[in-house]
């Protein structure tokens, strides 16, 4: 294959939900109908890059000069509920649920020893601030139900613990590896009426 070929593939087989094979194919087609396939994809990724940045606030995506992003600027929305999430893929697949009116914020990751994520390397810190600064009565956490997921929800209890906030988690009623980034809507809706606490 020409080099620049199997650059794009190899950049494509990165993304999630597309292998070696799908990203090959995607590849060809975008080569094929470079004006129609490849132009279009070019520009949305260069504005993307360009434009997308993280809300200094709550850590999830807004665009360049709109920071803080609009959900942390809507008066509407619930202020004493703060919903803690691994990533900003989360936020927009809860809002697009339309499961939660309440406030975001992302922690950038879960704690995780093989990948030496240790608490440092999460917005742990900015979280507790905001607690305090913003006042809010309720953590809802929204974190996946795995090994990893759990101990961070093991150790933001233990950091809140003395903090009159009261701590919930959405209720996935699985046992095992799910969480926002697998749900449907319906499931996060259900998952967020019936919080437990946590
Ligand atoms: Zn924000």
């Amino acid at each position: 294959m020409l080099e620049p070929v199997e650059e794009l593939v190899r950049a494509l087989s990165r993304l999630p939900g597309l292998g070696r094979r799908s990203a090959g194919r995607a590849a060809l087609a975008l080569l094929r109908e470079p004006e129609r396939m490849l132009d279009p994809l070019v520009g949305a990724l260069k504005s993307a890059r360009e434009e997308v940045v993280c809300c200094s606030r709550c850590g999830g995506f807004t665009v360049r000069g709109a920071d803080p992003c609009a959900l942390c600027c809507d008066q509407s929305r619930d202020g004493s509920l703060v919903c803690v999430v691994e990533e900003p893929a989360d936020i927009v697949t809860l809002e697009s649920a339309g499961a939660m009116r309440g406030r975001y914020h992302v922690l950038g990751g879960k704690l995780s020893p093989v990948r030496r994520l240790g608490p440092d390397r999460l917005r742990i810190a900015e979280l507790v601030e905001r607690i305090s600064r913003e006042g809010f009565t309720e953590v809802l956490l929204a974190l996946s139900t795995d090994m990893e997921g759990d101990a961070t929800a093991g150790y933001l209890a233990e950091i809140l613990r003395d903090s009159p906030v009261k701590l919930t988690r959405l209720a996935f009623g699985l046992p095992v590896d799910s969480g926002v980034g697998y749900s449907d809507p319906l499931t996060l809706k259900r998952a967020f009426q019936n919080r437990v606490n946590a």
